[in-house]
Order: structure tokens, then sequence, then C-alpha cells
């Protein structure tokens, strides 16, 4: 089953030189519900580009992006949770309001953020840190609140951006294995973006590669791991 479906994608940006940065495209991909999908290529190819146009973070130039067969068009649709290497919590909201934050912005009834906050904070293994501020945190923590911020909205489709780019290799390694944990308690289908092979052929079950200018899909390739999911 088709999760979500580009066809005929491009972005192009203006330049600083009034010309215009071809970053993007064309690009076809269909992801299937499910699978686990990564995208690696060269810095500045463009996965970003690709990550933000099927998060509705940024329109597309030209082309069509379905996401559950609707279009997905100038906001990121509700299902859809993005992850980036930035670390995107708010530094005056401690663990547990951060990670509450989305819910109640949704207006979502309070027993029920507290239910879906403390399921994330175990998953997670933030139960220690609940009542601390990101600062105060390790990088590979800030990173688990940031994935148990995305996780408490229930997402089908998670879009992650180098989530663990700015980690040591083996902290790196770790937040692989949540990730994998992740993917297979949810259920969703995910598209992590890395620059790092090595990361994308553990974990996924699927790899494109991405060329720079313009960034395309030049391969695809399965890595047909025997594995089931809970
Ligand atoms: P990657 O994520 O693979 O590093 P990006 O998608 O960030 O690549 O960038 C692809 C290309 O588009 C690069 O040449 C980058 O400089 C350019 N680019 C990205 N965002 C913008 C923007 N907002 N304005 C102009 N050019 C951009
Ligand atoms: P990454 O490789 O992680 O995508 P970048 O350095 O390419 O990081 O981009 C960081 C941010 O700067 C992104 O929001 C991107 O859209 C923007 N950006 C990248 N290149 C340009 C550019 N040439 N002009 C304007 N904005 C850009």
């Amino acid at each position: 089953e088709v999760h979500a479906e580009l066809t005929g994608v491009k972005r192009v940006y203006p330049g600083a030189d009034g010309g215009s940065v071809h970053a993007l495209g064309p690009v076809d991909l269909k992801l299937a519900r499910g699978e686990f999908y990564s995208v690696v290529g060269p810095s500045g190819c463009g996965k970003s580009t690709l990550l933000d146009v099927l998060a509705g973070l940024s329109a597309p130039t030209e082309g069509s992006i379905l996401f559950e067969g609707r279009e997905v068009a100038g906001r990121v649709p509700p299902g859809i949770g993005v992850v980036f290497q930035e670390d995107a919590s708010f530094p005056w909201l401690t663990v547990q309001d951060n990670i509450a934050f989305g819910l109640r912005r949704a207006g979502t009834d309070a027993a029920e953020v507290d239910r879906r906050v403390s399921y994330a904070i175990g998953f997670m293994g933030l139960k220690d840190f609940r009542k601390a501020y990101p600062a105060q945190l390790s990088g590979g923590m800030r990173q688990r609140v940031c994935i148990a911020r995305t996780l408490v909205m229930q997402p089908r489709l998670i879009l992650l951006d180098e989530p663990f780019g700015a980690l040591d290799a083996q902290t790196r390694l770790l937040m692989g294995d949540e990730l994998l944990k992740l993917w297979r308690e949810t259920g969703a289908t995910v598209m992590l973006i890395t620059h790092a092979l090595d990361e994308a052929a553990m974990l996924s079950d699927r790899i494109g590669v991405m060329s720079a200018r313009p960034g395309r899909l030049i391969a695809d390739i399965r890595t047909e791991w025997p594995r089931e999911r809970d």
C-alpha cells in the first residue's frame, strides 16, 4: 500500500546572484506504508529539501506530493511528524512540558496528555529527567526528548533530518537502536535522512541514494533485512 507518493517533484530556490538554485528533482518516490526508508547523499545534494517538501514545510516548485491519498499543501498534515538535527525543544520548558507541548496546543484533554506523555517518557528512557530542562541534558538525551515530542502526536509517517548528526559515534549507535524500537512499536512509516551510509544500511528496508545538482534519486537499494515488527 502506497503511503506517500512524490511525482515529478522539483524545488527551485531563488539564488543570491539573481539566478536560481535547482535544489531538487525531478524526483519520483513511493513510500510503502510501514517501510523504513533512508536517503543518503553528499552535503548540499537536496536531502533536506526533499524532506521539507514531503512534510509540507516548503512548497514544491513543480510536481505532486500525496500523503495518504491527499495532496500535501503548504502545511504539515496531521499524521506526519518531523525530527530535526538541531535541538528543537524549548529551553524554558521542562522535559515533560516540552513533550506535552504539541498535545496541549492541540487542545487534548489533560488526562490524555498525561497518559501519552508518561508513555513517551518511559519509551524513550527519560524517566529520571522529567523535571529537568533541556540545557541540563546531554545531546543524546535532548534528541530523545525531540523524538518523544513527535511520538506523543502519534504520527503515521515520521521524517527525520540527520537526527543524530551532532552526536558522537557511540551515542549514534544507541539512538539508531531507539529509532528501530520506535519504528517497530509504532508501525509508522519512517524516512531517515543521513549522510552516513552505515547508519542507513543498519536501519532501513530501503535506501535512496541522492546525487547533487540537481538533487535526484539515482539508486534505490533494498536491504532485504529478514525482520519482523511487533
Ligand atoms: P542537503 O540536505 O542534502 O545538505 P539541502 O536540501 O539543504 O541539501 O540543499 C540543497 C541545495 O539547495 C543546496 O545547494 C543548498 O545550498 C540549496 N538551498 C537549500 N535551501 C535553500 C534556500 N532556502 N534558499 C536557497 N538555496 C537553498
Ligand atoms: P543541511 O545540510 O542539514 O540541509 P544546510 O546548511 O544545507 O543544512 O541548510 C541549513 C538551512 O539553511 C536550511 O534551512 C536551508 O534551507 C538553508 N539554506 C541552505 N542553503 C541555503 C542557501 N544557499 N541560501 C539560503 N538558505 C539556505
